[in-house]
């Protein structure tokens, strides 16, 4: 069949208009519906004159509505010139958006879902971390800090190490947990394994041989509380436990200066500020234990109460600072003219009292007497004068002179005050100022 059959040509011809308005209105449904319809409607008539005799006016025809449809399909792509391709650019744009969007959505649910579990682990870690730095001392918090590792860290095999309040640059165990003849259970071992490999321990450090292990340091802003070492479970990941170990030690670091500055508030609290000896309170303390002591074991103790003889005569002559070098000195001398064993503190002002736990009597006149004698030879000079101080003692036995603490230290107090009524410069033992 002739591809020109005035039919065809004739639907074609009829259809023109609707491709152009098609393409004048790309993609609108209606636009697609109104050019079927009236392509349908122009071919269906034409098709009707073409069959009949008006075939002229036919093709005049359907040629005038190609031409008027393409005309007017052209009027509406130059009006509206890029309008839609600036449409269908905002509209893809927007579906790109909204892609984003939703990813970014999906990925802020598993980032807040992941922190939330991070925040849920955190609190964990304060409020165990709170408990720690309640605990009064070390023994207190012991076992709170095993369990803490095992919980946060997540390994079994550990130690942890504190720094000493007194000596610096040694730390001592707080914790060894399983570690057997690893390097980890002993701080030298430690040490010694730091230095071969030149490592500080200031950074965390991953060991790979002879154990696997991570160690790393307890750290309170700059300054070094503790240190920690694990081992490294089978198949386990030491970076990822060497990051946990690190949120651990940041939260522990703050809990050990509080227990190191509690100590030394402590310490500073018992210890008198001139002498370094003990203070009072702390030798009430002992005087109590002693005494239950001696009830449970039968035994006795004697305590010595000393006094410095004229010393506000002493003071107002040589002048109070220079008092206070006597006081501190008299201190060192009394310490060690007792046994290791012997507790002494600073009772008052220029009184010690001296605790001998299991002292015999005669043993105790001995004592006493080389306190009185050490002190005696004890020379401080004062620009040209050379000055000695003397002490006087009052000795008291548990149980022979009392029951209690409180009788013991008052039959104590009143031996000094017969050895200063009697001369000054001696002992006396309250059993021969009865008699
Ligand atoms: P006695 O022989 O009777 O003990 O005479 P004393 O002058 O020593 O009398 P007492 O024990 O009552 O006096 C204590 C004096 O010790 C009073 C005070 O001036 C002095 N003193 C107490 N504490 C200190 C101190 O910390 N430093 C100095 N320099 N003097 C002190
Ligand atoms: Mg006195
Ligand atoms: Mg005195």
């Amino acid at each position: 069949m002739n591809p020109l059959h005035p039919l065809l040509l004739g639907a074609f011809l009829a259809s023109t208009p609707g491709i152009s308005f098609w393409i004048a209105w790309p993609r609108r449904w209606w636009a697609a519906l109104a050019v079927a319809a009236g392509s349908a409607a122009v071919w269906g008539s034409g098709f009707v004159l073409l069959t009949s005799a008006h075939q002229r006016q036919t093709w005049i025809g359907l040629g005038l509505w190609a031409i008027v449809g393409g005309l007017y399909t052209a009027y509406v792509i130059g009006r509206n010139g890029g309008e839609y391709d600036l449409i269908d650019e905002m509209l893809e744009e927007r579906e790109a958006k909204r892609g984003a969007l939703e990813k970014i959505v999906g990925e802020a649910k598993v980032r807040g879902a992941k922190t939330e579990a991070e925040q849920r682990e955190v609190l964990a870690l304060y409020g165990l971390v709170k408990g720690l730095s309640e605990a009064l001392n070390w023994d207190e918090i012991r076992p709170k800090l095993e369990a803490a590792v095992q919980q946060f860290v997540g390994v079994d095999e550990f130690a942890l190490y504190v720094s000493d309040l007194r000596s610096e640059n040694s730390l001592h165990p707080l914790v060894t947990r399983r570690l057997g003849n690893s390097i980890g259970a002993n701080w030298k071992a430690i040490e010694r394994y730091l230095q071969a490999n030149k490592i500080g321990m200031n950074v965390p450090h991953v060991m790979a041989d002879p154990e696997s292990a991570v160690m790393l340091p307890i750290r309170e802003g700059q300054e070094v509380m503790g240190f920690f070492f694990a081992h490294v479970a089978p198949g386990g990941d030491p970076q990822a436990l060497v990051q946990k170990a690190l949120s651990f030690a940041d939260q522990t670091g703050f809990a050990f200066r509080r227990l190191k500055l509690f100590q030394e508030v402590e310490r500073l609290s018992q210890v008198d500020g001139l002498t370094g000896l003990a203070r009072r309170g702390v030798l009430d303390q002992k005087m109590k234990e002693e005494t239950v002591r001696a009830k449970t074991f039968k035994t006795s103790y004697c305590f010595m109460l000393l006094d410095i003889d004229h010393f506000k005569k002493f003071n107002d002559t040589y002048g109070h600072q220079f008092g206070d070098v006597v006081l501190k000195r008299v201190a060192e001398v009394v310490k060690a003219s007792v046994y290791e064993t012997d507790f002494v503190a600073r009772y008052g002002g220029e009184e010690f009292g001296i605790v001998a736990p299991r002292a015999d009597h005669v043993g105790v006149l001995r004592k006493a007497e080389a306190v009185r004698a050490n002190v005696e030879k004890e020379t401080f000079t004062l620009g040209m004068e050379t000055i000695h101080v003397t002490v006087s003692l009052g000795i008291a036995h548990f149980p022979r002179d009392g029951s209690t603490p409180e009788e013991v230290i008052h039959q104590a107090d009143n031996a000094l005050y017969h050895a200063k009524e009697t001369g000054r410069n001696r002992f006396v033992d309250i059993a021969t100022v009865r008699k």
